[in-house]
């Protein structure tokens, strides 16, 4: 897919919006599932907006603006991310400048001070689009600003940015693009148009991922939520739809067999907390559903080890678990390093599947 076209799933609903720029909004807000392929529609649209030849509504794809937006060099389009996130993108954000290779160079600047990259979006990139509203666009168009996600403005910059929009920038369009609307300033909220993106049907999204060369596209997609965008990106960088060490786990659950809980911390201590979190979450809403005799919704794999560890638990108690790993999700970040957080999940994961009487 090239930068400036929409995934399947969105081409109708991008047209109709874009096809209607008499009163065009200075700022949206787009928002829907994650993993639904958001950040991508923005950036399309913003190559919409710049192209100097729409068609229905869409880039063209051939003139200069389309080249230069291909190649992220346009004048007129500025992506504002978390600089963590641009590194994962290949750009040194220092430069602001795409490396040939597309991997992220470190800058001189970044090498000397060391700093961990910054996962918040920071008020100096808002107060930088300042001299950027000043120079006059090419050709008298658009220019477009692409933010995201919005989770990651701080409340400073958020703020920043709600000054901005309440005064805003002649012929410029702000794109925020978020996950969760409700973690945003509710000010800055107020300022936007709201754009909710379609997830696909689970028929559509299966015959993308087949179309991607994504085999088992049914697991990797179940596993994603039904989001196709995540599970090609899950599909492309794991080896299994479930997780070995999940998978190893359950079967010792259900056989109530002691496994190793030390090693496991181990391995999950090499991966990114929101990963492994985030499976034994969907483990843990498997579980209740199992609880109540329905089928799984994440793993439909493993539902001979998630029916048999159910029936052995005490239903509060997976319940709790389940409420217990999703506000670690949603609190994002750990007070305790990354192998003790693990080793403490895990903890709760074993005293969560067993019968009520059974304590430790
Ligand atoms: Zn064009």
């Amino acid at each position: 897919m090239s930068s400036a076209s929409f995934f399947p799933w969105q081409q109708q609903l991008a047209q109709d919006w874009l096809g209607n720029r008499e009163r065009f909004a200075h700022a949206w807000l787009i928002h829907g599932l994650a993993g639904i392929g958001k950040r991508e529609f923005a950036l399309a649209a913003a190559a919409a907006l710049l192209c100097e030849s729409p068609e229905h509504g869409l880039a063209c794809g051939r003139c200069l603006a389309c080249g230069w937006v291909s190649h992220g060099n346009h004048p007129d389009l500025k992506r504002i991310r978390p600089e963590a996130l641009a590194l994962e993108e290949g750009v040194d954000e220092a430069s602001g400048e795409e490396s040939s290779d597309g991997s992220a160079e470190p800058s001189a600047a970044s090498a000397t001070t060391k700093k961990a990259p910054s996962k918040d979006i920071r008020v100096d990139q808002i107060r930088s689009m300042e001299s950027w509203f000043n120079h006059a666009t090419h050709r008298g168009g658009w220019r477009v600003a692409v933010i995201y996600p919005a989770e990651a403005l701080t409340t400073i910059s958020g703020n920043a940015l709600l000054k901005v929009l309440e005064e805003p920038p002649a012929s410029t369009v702000f794109l925020l693009v978020a996950d969760a609307p409700d973690r945003l300033l509710p000010t800055l909220l107020s300022r936007c148009r709201r754009l909710a993106l379609p997830t696909p049907s689970d028929s559509q999204a299966k015959e993308w991922l087949a179309g991607q060369g994504i085999k088992a596209a049914d697991e990797w997609l179940a596993a994603s939520g039904g989001a196709p965008v995540q599970a090609r990106r899950a599909a492309q960088s794991e080896a299994h739809a479930c997780p070995l060490w999940l998978e190893g786990m359950m079967q010792n659950l259900q056989a109530g067999h002691a496994f190793d809980l030390a090693s496991v911390a181990d391995t999950l201590a090499k991966v990114p907390t929101p990963i492994w979190l985030d499976a034994l979450s969907r483990m843990a809403v498997d579980l209740n559903l199992s609880a109540h005799n329905l089928g799984p919704r994440y793993y439909p794999g493993q539902e001979k080890n998630l029916v048999a560890v159910a029936r052995n638990s005490d239903n509060k108690k997976l319940s709790d678990l389940g409420k217990w790993l999703s506000e670690q999700s949603r609190l994002g970040s750990h007070p305790l390093n990354a192998k003790l957080f693990a080793q403490t999940a895990l903890q709760r994961v074993v005293m969560s599947c067993q019968p009520a009487s059974k304590s430790l």
